[in-house]
């Protein structure tokens, strides 16, 4: 099924100028980018994104860091695009993470992981609403 599905890139990855390898491996995955954009996440955004994670210790730091620059924003269409993504993008820790994976190829740690990646169609609903 083709599906479309939300891939943020993150504040370390901006830091790092990796866009532009992330976007070439999307491509050659054979994802189509159906939109992108550029844009600095208020206070109230990150809370919206991230609002299942609260009360976790990471849940304050998260929020900071996803505010540290603006972040890219793509909607990628793809067959079985969801979980296609979600396979290349890899394990939240990026030592964890598959070697080959955007996380295991670009990642520091768990926080700085370089890439989120909506985890469901409902999820991507909610999330792309805050971008688009
Ligand atoms: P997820 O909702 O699974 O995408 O997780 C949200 C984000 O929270 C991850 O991509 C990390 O940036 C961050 N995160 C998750 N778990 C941890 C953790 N144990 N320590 C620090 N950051 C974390």
């Amino acid at each position: 099924m083709i599906e479309q599905t939300l891939l943020v890139i993150k504040p370390d990855a901006i830091k790092n100028r990796l866009v532009g390898k992330i976007i070439t491996r999307i491509e050659e995955e054979e994802f189509t980018i159906r939109e992108i954009t550029v844009k600095s996440l208020t206070e109230q955004e990150t809370l919206t994104m991230y609002e299942e994670h609260r009360g976790k210790n990471f849940f304050e730091p998260l929020l900071v860091f996803m505010r540290e620059t603006p972040v890219v924003a793509l909607i990628l269409e793809r067959k079985n695009g969801i979980s296609h993504l979600r396979e290349i993008v890899g394990k939240t820790d990026p030592k964890r993470a598959k070697a080959g994976t955007i996380r295991a190829l670009y990642g520091t740690d768990t926080r700085r992981n370089v890439v989120h990646a909506s985890d469901s169609n409902e999820r991507f609903l909610k999330e792309v609403k805050l971008f688009f």
